[in-house]
């Protein structure tokens, strides 16, 4: 483990309470984090709340006490736990509106992103850590805390959420004794997998027929893409949140070294998923627009029609191949 975890430790016993705090999109990495951070909360005899500023997607509807968050804070600001955000930025409304309640608040920043700025007035970032549920696991000694089977669920989700169930070169030995642990403690680990990546509805399955049907290639097939607009959501009757797991189903395409998923959350409004594979760095795309990740799977948002939104990342694409051809970095 890096940075501080003594202040993180000494944080969070010192507070009256908790408010734990997701990301913008939530995944399973920072909404088992969050519910995980409440739970260890309360069993230190503190008040705690969950707070995502977007809504749970409903693959993620099977995590433990997943009714009790909130779209905003209701507790008087004390410390505020950050989770799986690699800036304050990313935790989207609740940093835009809620920017007087988190300069009131003690922050900790519990992290895996490289790229994190240590915004917390105490930080916990390992970029080794698979999930930033992993992190969260390895503090329980520290605290006090023994696994059960609830809190055990919402680690796994992460685990589960961040490895492709420890199919992506992120797992680590230490990963693999994490989730050991929770397993023991009674985490349902296959039917976790079920809920994050199959367990689809139909309408989900016709979505991910006309992406599939839309997807394309570059660069000689080293660049894959396909997109998600709003007329397929309105057509086959999803929600955005139902392109979640598409990416890893573009992935298992042969000999492509950058996979690019564009999703159109509103007319000019596009979400973007980068993967790429050792030949390209996923983060030097998305920060090109402001956004950020880790160096096999980022992701940013622009905020331009989807026509445009493909020309400016895909130009940036092969400009990465072009650089990690020239050994350039
Ligand atoms: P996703 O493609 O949404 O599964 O995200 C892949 C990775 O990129 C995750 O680790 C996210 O934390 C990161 N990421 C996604 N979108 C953004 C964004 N707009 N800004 C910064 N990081 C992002
Ligand atoms: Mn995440
Ligand atoms: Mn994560």
């Amino acid at each position: 483990m890096t940075d501080d975890l003594p202040a993180v430790i000494a944080a969070i016993r010192g507070a009256d309470h908790i408010t734990a705090i997701c990301h913008e999109s939530p995944d399973g990495d920072t909404l088992g984090a969050a519910l995980a951070v409440a739970i260890i909360a309360e069993r230190l005899g503190k008040q705690a709340e969950v707070v995502a500023g977007d809504p749970i997607p409903p693959f993620l509807a099977f995590l433990p006490r997943v009714d009790r968050v909130r779209s905003e804070p209701q507790l008087e600001p004390d410390v505020a736990v950050i989770v799986d955000a690699g800036d304050l930025a990313r935790t989207g409304s609740i940093a835009r509106e809620h920017a007087d309640w988190l300069k009131r608040a003690t922050l900790v920043n519990i992290d895996h992103h490289v790229s994190n700025p240590r915004f917390g007035a105490a930080n916990l970032v390992d970029p080794s850590a698979a999930a930033t549920c992993e992190i969260v696991a390895l503090m329980l000694p520290e605290l006090g805390i023994t696994l059960d089977a609830e809190l055990a669920t919402c680690l796994a989700a992460g685990l589960v959420q961040d490895t492709h169930t420890f199919a992506h070169p992120n797992s680590t030995p230490r990963t693999l004794r994490v989730a050991a642990d929770l397993v023991k403690a009674g985490a349902p680990l296959s039917a976790i997998n079920r809920a994050i990546y199959a367990d689809k509805p139909f309408a989900t399955l016709r979505l991910w027929g006309l992406m599939l049907a839309g997807i394309e290639e570059r660069a000689g097939g080293r660049v894959i893409h396909a997109s998600m607009t709003l007329a397929m959501l309105t057509e086959t009757g999803n929600d955005a949140s139902a392109s979640e797991g598409f990416v890893d189903l573009m992935g298992i395409t042969r000999g492509a070294d950058v996979i690019v998923l564009f999703k159109e959350a509103e007319p000019k409004r596009i979400r973007v998923s980068v993967r790429t594979s050792e030949r390209a760095d996923a983060v030097a795309i998305t920060s090109q627009f402001g956004g950020g990740g880790h160096p096999r799977a980022a992701g940013c948002t622009l905020d331009v029609e989807i026509d445009e939104a493909r020309a400016q990342v895909l130009a940036t694409c092969e400009r990465e191949l072009a650089r990690g051809d020239a050994g350039g970095r």
